[in-house]
């Protein structure tokens, strides 16, 4: 998964769980059948019938509750409504379960082989949060199948379950799935049978305006870039844009020598109306981001690594899975504390892949692992906890407020990521005198069994470590222990200097950081007085220990006035830039649930933001990391 918007701030498991990619198995029981109509999702709600093949007696209907790659139990329980179930045209009574939400009991007649289940899914959800997070628009959909589909219980493993879905689509929409079509019409569409877990790891994108581009044709299995927009004009993709994105289908065969999947469709929802985010499949990715971010270069450089890191997660997440995650099925808890693994290497290598594949210029990647690292180098939260336990709370810490993030810690694991698997990277290349890479790591680690279908293959602490091990022998162990118990109040900055580069402060925002202020009218003086101030001046966070926490800012006060003006964001940093030297303190008016205060902030030393500094003499480990591996692969 993927956050709205990239952060500023020794078991060996020989087990595979097969996703049963058919319904090939000798004796398998007729599939669930299940018809979604999106003909209503315009008007937020989407209306599913299923048959079920049954038996007489007691049976149990589950819906989905954990959701892969959400890493918390929040199936949208909430949001089903209009189940009835029915055998042979009469309604049966149901019952849920009074301790297990997600669960309805109800008993099959004798003489019944098949219910006939209708429900609805209302999406109703605001533009925030995850899959189940606002979904459709006038001109669009994003049908997450788990929001519909009921099974029996029993089963051990989904993917013993088969199910053949079916879709009725608005009139004159088009659509992009990983699922196959096999029969049908434009309007009501057949796939073939898959199994559950296939199913609801295969969302379907449909729109009014719509636009499918085979990326990199050359390679097998073939790739898609499906967009569905609000409007015709948000389609105008560069073939700039279009050849990036091809690149990254180049870069990704080059860096994990293998794939997963039979083909891979890239869902990208551009709208206002919907959650952004990323959510990762094995065949297909969700990629949900602002409206005009094909049109606009702010919005391009901020969604960068959006779909580098979803696509990443097809290796690094969906095939190679922590055994915590890889539960084989959505009612058994599922554990994250190695989700630094699962979603911090996969953050490291979406922002690389993002420049080797220039959807980015190394320069923009730089920038953004600046603020990246200063995030994570002013964030006085990991003095009491570590990254272990962002990673191990995973599924509290996914929709926390950002005030008071900075004690908090949040999912940290993400952003500082970038910064452990950059300190491997170049520990490795340090360690080989530049000769091997975290490049065979991830060959070996990711490209295990070859070129496969859609599998899991499970993994714990100690494969990491020894197939860290097996590029270049080292402590490895230790080396993740010593950055994951941290209680050091600064980042690991090792991977930087390593890497030929230094973590400075300048009075001129960054190229990334002047992109968040163009896009969102932040003010981000976190690094000077210590606030992030939206543009009407509500301050988002105030960071503990900084001159604006001793001067007693809090969150969600509102400044009003800077040295007696009305606010601006410009006024503010106006104000900061101008108390350099001097010795008057920076005079704010705010107001604080309807109280008004005059608050002195005791601060000269002006504006400060981050960048990378290139240390001259020392190895340029990190420009070579950027380097397009297909590339330096033919000038070699
Ligand atoms: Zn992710």
């Amino acid at each position: 998964m993927h956050l709205r918007f990239r952060p500023m701030f020794g078991l060996i498991f020989a087990a595979v769980l097969s996703l049963g990619t058919t319904g090939a198995a000798q004796t398998a029981p007729a599939p669930i059948r299940i018809t979604a109509d999106l003909t209503d999702a315009p008007r937020k709600i989407i209306h599913a019938q299923m048959t079920i093949p049954v038996s007489p007696g007691p049976l149990t209907l589950l819906y989905a509750k954990w959701i892969p790659g959400e890493h918390m139990p929040d199936g949208p329980a909430d949001n089903l409504a209009g189940l009835f179930i029915t055998a042979n045209g009469q309604q049966l009574s149901w019952v849920r379960d009074d301790v297990n939400m997600y669960a309805i009991r109800v008993t099959v007649p004798e003489g019944v082989t098949q219910l006939d289940v209708k429900d609805d899914f209302l999406a109703t959800a605001a533009a925030t949060g995850f899959s189940a997070g606002a979904s459709t628009s006038a001109n669009l959909a994003l049908l997450s199948w788990n929001e519909l589909v009921l099974y029996p219980a029993g089963h051990a493993n989904d993917s013993d379950i088969d199910v053949q879905p079916s879709v009725i689509l608005p009139p004159g929409w088009q659509y992009g799935t990983a699922l196959t079509k096999t029969g049908g019409d434009a309007l009501h569409v057949d796939f073939g049978t898959v199994s559950l877990e296939q199913l609801i790891d295969s969302p379907l994108l449909t729109g009014r305006y719509f636009l499918e581009v085979p990326l990199a044709p050359e390679i097998a299995p073939k790739h898609f870039l499906d967009v569905a927009a609000d409007g015709p004009e948000d389609l105008k993709l560069t073939p700039e844009t279009i050849n990036a994105y091809s690149n990254l289908v180049r870069e990704t065969g080059a860096l994990y020598q293998s794939r997963h999947y039979e083909s891979y469709h890239f869902l990208v929802t551009a709208s206002d109306q919907v959650a952004h985010f990323g959510l990762e499949h094995h065949q297909s990715s969700d990629d949900r981001v602002p409206e005009k971010t094909f049109v606009d270069d702010n919005l391009l450089l901020l969604s960068a690594d959006l779909l580098p890191h979803e696509f990443t997660h097809s290796w690094n997440g969906k095939y190679r899975r922590p055994a915590g995650l890889a539960t084989g099925n959505y009612e058994d808890p599922m554990k994250g504390n190695l989700l630094w693994v699962y979603e911090g290497l996969t953050n490291y290598l979406g922002n690389v892949l993002a420049a080797r594949s220039k959807i980015e210029t190394a320069a923009q990647y730089r920038d953004y692992l600046a603020s990246d690292a200063a995030m994570l180098d002013y964030r006085p939260g990991r003095t009491w906890r570590d990254l272990q336990d962002t990673a191990t709370a995973a599924q509290l810490l996914y929709e926390t407020s950002d005030q008071w993030d900075n004690w908090r810690r949040s999912t940290d694991y993400y952003a500082e990521g970038d910064l452990v698997w950059l300190d491997v990277d170049t520990t490795i290349r340090k360690l080989t005198k530049d000769k091997k890479s975290l490049n065979d790591f991830l060959a070996a680690f990711e490209g295990l069994g070859g070129n496969t279908l859609p599998k899991v293959v499970p993994y714990a602490f100690d494969d990491v470590v020894s197939g860290l091990n097996n590029v270049v022998a080292y402590d490895w162990a230790a080396f993740l222990k010593e950055r994951l118990t941290s209680k050091s109040p600064h980042a690991p900055m090792g991977g930087i200097e390593n890497g030929g580069y230094k973590l400075v402060y300048t009075d001129q925002p960054n190229e990334i950081t002047q992109a968040r202020i163009t896009s969102t009218g932040t003010t981000p003086e976190w690094w000077s007085i210590g606030i992030d101030v939206t543009s009407d001046g509500h301050i988002e966070d105030v960071l503990v220990g900084s001159p604006a926490d001793k001067a007693k800012l809090g969150p969600a006060m509102q400044i009003v006035a800077v040295n007696g003006r009305q606010f601006s964001g410009q006024l503010l940093s106006d104000a900061i830039r101008d108390a350099k030297g001097n010795s008057a303190p920076i005079e704010l008016i705010v107001v604080n649930t309807g109280v008004y205060k005059v608050i002195g902030i005791d601060y000269h030393d002006g504006l400060r933001y981050p960048h990378l500094e290139r240390v001259d003499g020392t190895p340029d480990r990190l420009d070579d990391i950027l380097k397009p591996m297909t590339e330096t692969a033919k000038g070699s």
